[in-house]
């Protein structure tokens, strides 16, 4: 019997081989979810110019210092300031400017009273302007003005090499004038899924045949987690159809291969034998429960890391092996999977001490973030793993965990309640 590898060398072994992939430029409109390779430092100041953040009227404070709803202060309305308002208006000293939420403060203003607090509340804001406001409410300095730079100042960090770009850092880049951003290449994997078995979506089921559910899980955790990849079919139960699928991925050579099932030890198991002959195999056998038979090496000098068949076998060795993988190469700060500390509702068996994951449910009850399992934990139930929204995770060499005790949980990027 070969050695089991711990999860963690099996990890650091896989990881050392790959590296950050070259960055390239992208429209800011399409970098959403890319991860950075620069450091943004802002070329401008935001808000770019003192501008107001109510729509009202805009006054010399302390010529509205004694106003209240019994002894209102009226002025002339000198100017009107709408929103995208280009000229450097001034207030003439006694007067005031009508003026509309963004829109930019007149020189001499240093306060917006609200249109609620004036005689013009509940007239129209885009009929013609009154000679004249009162005003039942006297303004501090500053008060309702967004002062330039007050988001962000000129030269500014912005945001930093590594980040995943949100939205919300789209839409910054883009207010800061920013029309293109570097960005790391995606890793690109190949996959494939092994066995006589296998149906593809939409094909006629008969009896023995199952329909090929890993393609379609791996694709989408790669992919969520910012991989390209390509498909390279189903390879069948022999050693001639394994090569060839393998052999389709050397026109365009992939940063990695992944394939799933077939690298166990059962009679029709040839993906490991395939890649003994045709490259190297630096383990296929890993300290864990489920997803014991992870195959890593290379098939004609590209790496390579076979997955267990057993749907919650492929994605959890997905999830330990191949996301890193994804994270290092695309260059994200983070590599390592969300944790959390949970209180464990039903006790945790390991008997044989292995590195085991439970499909778990985390909820919050009174103040504590509590897990308890999905139901049958057998790697080829895919629904258990549907009604996750965690991994519970028992270290090797521990071979229970009682209800009451603390456990770390990664959580998945599902949405539950
Ligand atoms: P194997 O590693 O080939 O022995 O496969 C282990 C189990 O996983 C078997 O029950 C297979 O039918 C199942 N399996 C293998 N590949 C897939 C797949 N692509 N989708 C769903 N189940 C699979
Ligand atoms: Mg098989």
């Amino acid at each position: 019997m070969t050695e089991l590898l711990p999860v963690r060398e099996a990890q650091d072994k896989i990881l050392e081989i790959f590296q950050l992939r070259q960055p390239e430029v992208c429209k800011v409109e399409l970098a959403y979810h890319r991860i950075l390779a620069e450091n943004i430092t802002s070329p401008i100041a935001l808000p770019p110019f003192n501008n107001s953040s109510m729509d009202g009227y805009a006054v010399r404070s302390e010529e509205t210092r004694d106003a209240s709803p019994a002894s209102p202060v009226t002025l002339p309305v000198s100017l009107d300031i709408p929103a995208g308002y280009t000229q450097q208006g001034v207030l003439a000293k006694g007067t005031t400017a009508r003026i509309l939420t963004g829109a930019p403060i007149p020189e001499g203003a240093d306060a917006v009273i609200p249109v609620e607090d004036t005689d013009q509340y509940k007239r129209p804001q885009t009929g013609p302007m009154q000679f004249t406001v009162s005003f039942f409410k006297s303004a501090k300095p500053g008060d309702n003005l967004r002062r330039a730079g007050e988001d962000v100042q000129l030269g500014q960090l912005v945001l930093e090499r590594g980040r995943r770009l949100q939205p919300q850092d789209i839409g910054l880049l883009v207010s800061l004038g920013i029309c293109e951003v570097k960005i790391n290449q995606k890793a690109r994997i190949a996959l494939f899924s092994s066995g006589d078995e296998l149906l593809l979506p939409g094909e006629h089921m008969s009896p023995g045949k199952i329909y090929d559910s890993n393609t379609y899980v791996l694709t989408g955790l790669f992919e969520d987690a910012g991989a390209e990849v390509t498909h390279l079919g189903i390879a069948k139960d022999n050693p001639e159809s394994v090569k060839n699928t393998l052999d389709q991925a050397l026109k365009n050579p992939p940063d990695l291969i992944v394939s799933s099932a077939g690298v166990s030890v059962g009679a029709f198991d040839y993906v490991r034998e395939v890649i003994e002959a045709n490259g190297r195999l630096s383990f296929w056998r890993v300290n864990m429960r489920p997803g014991k038979p992870v195959a890593f090496g290379n098939y004609k000098n590209i790496p390579f890391i076979g997955l267990p068949g057993n749907p919650v076998s492929a994605y959890i060795g997905a999830q330990v092996f191949v996301l890193p993988i994804i994270r290092k190469m695309s260059g994200l700060a983070h590599l390592d999977q969300r944790c959390m500390q949970v209180t464990l509702l039903d006790p945790l068996e390991s008997p044989d001490g292995r590195e085991s994951y439970f499909r778990g449910v985390i909820k919050k009850e009174d103040g504590i973030y509590k897990a308890s399992l999905t139901g049958h934990q057998g790697s080829g139930n895919l629904f258990s793993l549907v009604k996750a929204n965690c991994l519970l995770v028992v270290p090797a060499g521990v071979k229970r965990i009682a209800a009451g005790d603390t456990i770390n949980a990664w959580v998945l990027d599902t949405e539950l309640d």
